[in-house]
């Protein structure tokens, strides 16, 4: 038996009244229902105001039921329908963005995975700590200008999408910078951008074992970032900055990616490392996350970030990926979730992967 997220209350009346599972319909919703709708799940999706119309142009992963409400940032008045309706959620960035974790939390609502995980994602601070505990290579970070070396990015504190970033070639070049609010300098990485899909299993009890678990590998992506990925076209960046325009870091799509076999290895046990740290933490991070890092030209993998849930980027692989088609064909996150929950009803586990 695993590390035990929840009391088993709860769990003996799922295991009787089906769970129904849930998001927010917007970010990786279409391939949560999608992958539910394959294993047998009915779904819900929670929206604000009205249900979004781009359902009806998917079909097969539009939710069977909509709630909604004024503001999704008040999602706890839909408790009560949501525990009749033994909704599951799944954690997305969107419960991030407009819920905030300590009301995502707080709400009394089955989550797939350990929802504490969440403050941890969302903490630039917490996230440096968890990483430096698991011996995970990354950006190196300096206190001032004067001990800047070479290429830096400046991180504002709680600057969102992507914006509010700036680069400094070096130490006069960023003391020449307009820096005001309170940041991070972190060394800037040369090199390539992956954003690895892993997906944590406390339930397998075969593959790449990790734990009393096993670690899959599902997919790579790169993110579209507006206006950084473009912005060469217009010329220099001083003289970009000589005319008022910043570089940003907005996320508009992505594209999918492979990594050179012969990296697989390394980025396998960066994973397992944050996997184990996560359990001596705060009990475990289960089920999908996005190890998001740089392969510099000596084929170091450095991670700038982790995003402990689903993310956007799995969207490519609806239908599988150069990776999850040789765990099961055809499989995406979504349903890998969906598999995860349908194996935790049948093996009386749910305390193991839903908190
Ligand atoms: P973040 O908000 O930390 O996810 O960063 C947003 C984007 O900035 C990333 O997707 C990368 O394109 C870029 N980035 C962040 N940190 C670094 C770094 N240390 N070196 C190079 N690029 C970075």
């Amino acid at each position: 038996m695993g590390v035990q997220l929840s009391k088993p209350a709860l769990w003996e009346e799922l295991r009787s009244q089906p769970p129904r599972i849930t998001t927010i319909c917007s970010h990786s919703s279409l391939q949560i229902f999608h992958g539910a709708r394959l294993e047998g799940f009915s779904t819900i999706g929670i929206a604000e105001k009205s249900p979004p119309r781009f359902y009806d142009a998917f079909p097969k992963a539009k939710p069977d039921q909509f709630l909604t409400m004024p503001k999704l940032s008040d999602v706890d008045t839909l408790v009560p329908q949501l525990q009749k309706e033994h909704a599951v959620l799944i954690p997305t960035g969107s419960f991030v963005e407009y819920v905030g974790p300590e009301k995502f939390n707080r709400l009394p609502v089955p989550v797939f995975g350990n929802r504490h995980v969440m403050a941890w994602e969302s903490d630039r601070e917490k996230e440096r700590e968890w990483l430096e505990m698991a011996h995970v290579p990354m950006p190196e970070r300096f206190k001032d200008a004067s001990e800047v070396d070479g290429p830096v990015i400046v991180k504002y504190y709680g600057a969102k999408g992507g914006k509010g970033f700036i680069l400094a070639k070096n130490s006069e070049d960023l003391l020449a910078s307009p820096i005001r609010q309170p940041h991070v300098i972190q060394e800037y990485i040369i090199g390539t951008r992956y954003y690895l899909h892993f997906f944590y299993s406390p339930l397998s009890t075969d593959g790449y074992r990790v734990a009393d678990g096993s670690l899959e590998l599902l997919g790579i992506d790169r993110r579209d970032e507006a206006n950084i990925d473009e912005l060469y076209k217009l010329g220099s960046q001083e003289e970009l900055t000589r005319s008022g325009i910043q570089p940003s870091f907005v996320v508009t799509g992505n594209v999918g990616v492979v990594l050179r076999e012969s990296l697989l290895p390394q980025v396998f046990e960066v994973a397992e490392r944050i996997v184990k740290t996560s359990i001596d933490l705060f009990g475990g991070m289960v089920g999908p996350f996005c190890v998001e890092g740089i392969m510099t030209e000596a084929l170091e993998f450095k991670v700038f970030e982790i995003s402990t849930r689903i993310v956007a980027g799995t969207n490519l692989y609806v239908s599988g990926s150069p990776y999850s088609d040789m765990v099961m064909p055809g499989l995406s996150t979504g349903r890998r979730i969906a598999l995860e929950l349908r194996r935790g009803l049948k093996e009386d586990r749910l305390g193991e992967i839903l908190s």
